[in-house]
């Protein structure tokens, strides 16, 4: 039997548990009790993924929460007593934080300690490059962090959100977590779908354990929190996101990635191929979640009402309907809302700007004195500007163009420099351009705290100093492992895991 398939003797199977609060030891028995059920037993190097993409005091929801993944490793415990060579928890954080902190601020460093499991940042681990063979490709191979591919029993523990590039963020789509800035920007873009459902050969958990105490709606680094009190567990990522869509009355043929796992076999989506239990029925389920709120709005209509107007076109390869779901304008929106938590007045401060997507063939309507932003490799757009005849060109690669053997990842202070360049260029004159494919979240921070006079998150009083000492320590990590002549990329491995899962 090849590792990450599920237990010959059992279908997909879906485990809805009622869990009322953060309790960790409730937490660790309705796990045990699910891992009887699906007859796992944790065994040689098990790897648990939790979502910590943000945390902090105004992440609180965007994140599986310290006190579900103790309870989670506690159970793992109990079940692979005497099975487990190492029990470790391993993540990669939003780009450009260092995940070392993102764990501090998350109160994981003490319960992993409390708990004795060892601590992976993904940032600071060799990326093993996994080969890919099946038919729709975006390419040939993927870099992982090292402790993925050599997991023995590998745990995908999620926090239930809402998203605005790929609807949902459930089990496949916390795959993100597994690849280290550089390798995650490729393909992170209108093709987001397609790399989520690529992501899906690197490994397959044979144990699926998702945060939906308390949910998030609409956003996934500010999500509005929704209480469901569900903590929901699963062997099979396709059946499982696929319940889970359900549960918020969405169909999962609708969400691409769900709907191409599918198609490669990775798992069933019909209810009546997936076996559910647990002590909440799937009905009661759908109950607690009604009226929750996704993600999926197009920039222009995000911002309507607000000071910033948006225009997109299609990105390169679509038609004048298309849209970058899984880039630039998806990102403007997460911003936003960052903004918003740090500065109550950022709607009242921000002056009037004009943000352009894509090949964009409208006109924009500006007035003397306001600054247009035109975002990203794909942006085009001619027109007059004060006046000026402005011609914005594409400077978009195609995919097949970018070889993830040479990327280079952006460090956030010199990110923070070229911004503040730019940010000199847009003060002489009425439009900037940013390159880049995606943007990242950090430079238009940068740019509309400044452009605003918001409150600039990365600069705030609460996370300044544990955010600079966790990139200086990440930093000195990176310079020593690369004096003691270690790799970064490790080339013609294979993960322990990948492969499809076959199904009974
Ligand atoms: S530049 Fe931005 S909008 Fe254009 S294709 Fe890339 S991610 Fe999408």
């Amino acid at each position: 039997m090849l590792r990450g398939m599920p237990h010959p003797d059992t279908r997909a199977k879906v485990i809805i548990r009622h869990v009322p609060s953060y309790d960790p030891q409730r937490i660790r028995t309705v796990v045990r009790e699910a891992l009887e059920e699906l007859h796992l037993r944790p065994h040689g190097r098990t790897l648990v993924k939790p979502n910590v993409v943000a945390a902090g005091p105004l992440f609180e929801h965007a994140h599986t929460r310290v006190e579900f993944t103790e309870g989670l490793l506690l159970a793992l415990q109990d079940r692979g007593e005497g099975n487990l060579e190492e029990l470790a928890v391993g993540e990669r954080c939003g780009i450009t934080v260092p995940t070392r902190y993102a764990y501090e601020a998350a109160g994981y460093d003490p319960m992993l300690e409390r708990v004795g499991v060892k601590r992976y940042c993904f940032d600071e681990v060799p990326q093993v490059e996994i080969p890919l063979t099946h038919e729709g490709r975006l390419r040939d191979f993927l870099f992982t962090p090292e402790p993925v591919a050599k997991a023995d029993f590998f745990v995908n523990a999620p926090k239930f959100k809402a998203h605005p590039w790929t609807t949902v963020t459930f089990s496949m789509k916390n795959y993100i977590g597994i690849q280290d800035d550089r390798h995650r920007l490729i393909d992170h873009d209108h093709a987001l779908n397609k790399k989520v459902a690529d992501l899906q050969y690197i490994v397959q958990p044979q144990f699926i354990a998702i945060d939906a105490i308390i949910a998030g709606e609409g956003r996934m680094l500010t999500p509005i929190p929704k209480e469901l009190r569900l903590v929901i567990m699963g062997n099979n990522q396709v059946a499982f996101d696929s319940v889970c869509s359900r549960i918020i009355g969405l169909d999962p043929h609708d969400i691409e990635h769900i709907q191409l796992a599918h198609e490669r076999g990775f798992g069933p989506m019909e209810m009546s191929e997936i076996a559910l239990s647990g002590d909440v029925t799937f009905e009661e389920a759908k109950e607690r979640a009604k009226g929750f709120r996704c993600g999926l709005i197009r920039v222009e209509k995000y911002f309507e009402g607000t000071n910033i107007n948006a225009y997109s076109g299609p990105p390169p390869g679509h038609d004048e309907k298309g849209y970058c779901w899984g880039g630039c304008p998806g990102v403007l929106e997460e911003v936003i809302e960052i903004l918003r938590l740090y500065d109550t007045e950022c709607d009242k401060k921000m002056p009037k700007i004009h943000m352009v997507f894509g090949d964009y063939k409208g006109p924009l309507d500006i007035r003397h004195g306001e600054k247009v932003v035109f975002i990203g490799d794909c942006v085009k757009w001619d027109g007059q500007i004060d006046g000026e005849l402005v011609q914005i060109t594409s400077k978009y690669k195609d995919r097949s163009g970018i070889d993830p053997h040479d990327v280079k990842a952006n460090d956030i202070y010199v990110k923070m420099a070229a911004m503040t360049a730019k940010i000199m260029e847009a003060k002489k004159r009425p439009f900037i351009r940013l390159d880049g494919c995606p943007i990242s979240i950090a430079e238009i921070v940068l740019l509309l705290s400044e452009l605003g006079g918001i409150q600039n998150p990365y600069f705030d009083k609460r996370q300044i100093v544990g955010f600079n000492r966790s990139y200086l320590t990440w930093r000195a990590v990176l310079a020593w492992k690369r004096m003691r002549g270690e790799p970064y990329q490790i080339h013609g491995a294979t993960t322990r895991g990948a492969a499809a899962p076959e199904l009974p």
